[in-house]
């Protein structure tokens, strides 16, 4: 990140923290974002009512104990690839995922409270958008495979870490707006969403650690093995480099 955007970042002013620009989608992306956003958790509830039955039909219902951590951690871990991605490689300008992914983040360390202008379409439907072909095809494969019952325990956690990872840009949001409800501050305190003062470190200097924004419980183990800059690595070894270099 350039000094100029972390000097924006750390402005004392919180009115500096918006752009005061209204960034609106395209029609053909917002009709995406609007549609597969009612479309979700119809698939979602889909997926988990055939998963969930098949799994009661041979008396392996506990498995959604162990499912639920699983998909949480996925979402979270997701969040952290794709903004870690988004934060280190390609630019704005690069074909598809430089005006959708990468312009966000970039523009999010910028103006960080931007984000808390987006209503809720705004803030989940670009997550909703790639969850609908996976959560298709996880209701296909129970179609074609209607026995399995290691299918279905796969599309819990499949359908989990959807939903957290549908979840993470309104938990991310929360995380920036000047007050909560007692609901959202409440989910805060326990941790079971992005709190504020462990986010805050990402927007610090250097701005390269804590980027799993569902609710960041993996944040200290990826720092501790230094996940994200053993990737880094190897990705250079492989010739990618970073966008910054
Ligand atoms: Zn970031
Ligand atoms: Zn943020």
């Amino acid at each position: 990140m350039s000094a100029s955007l972390a000097n924006k970042n750390n402005a004392p002013n919180a009115s500096s923290d918006y752009s005061g620009i209204a960034d609106h989608s395209g029609p053909i992306h917002s009709f995406l974002e609007y549609s597969t956003s009612l479309v979700f958790p119809v698939l979602f509830a889909l997926n988990l009512h055939w998963a969930g039955s098949r799994l009661y039909e041979l008396d392996l219902l506990w498995l959604i104990a162990l499912a639920i951590p699983l998909g949480i951690l996925g979402g979270d871990l997701v969040s952290g690839i794709v903004h870690w991605a988004a934060d280190t490689y390609c630019s704005v300008d690069t074909p598809v995922v430089g005006p959708s992914l990468v312009k966000p983040f970039r523009m999010h360390h910028v103006y960080p409270r931007d984000i808390c202008t987006h209503n809720l379409v705004e803030t989940v439907g670009n997550v909703c958008i790639l969850a609908f072909p996976l959560l298709s095809v996880c209701l296909y494969l129970q179609w074609l495979l209607p026995e399995s019952g290691l299918l279905a325990f796969a599309v819990i956690v499949v359908a989990l870490t959807s939903a957290a990872t549908v979840a993470t840009n309104q938990f991310h949001k929360w995380a920036h707006q000047e007050s909560v409800s007692r609901f959202a501050r409440c989910l805060q305190r326990m941790r079971l969403v992005l709190e504020p003062t462990h986010h805050k470190l990402h927007h610090t200097a250097p701005f390269n650690i804590h980027y799993c924004i569902t609710n960041g419980w993996l944040n200290p183990l990826l720092n501790k093995i230094k996940f994200f800059r053993r990737l880094e690595a190897t990705l250079a070894f492989f010739g990618i480099r970073k966008a910054n270099c």
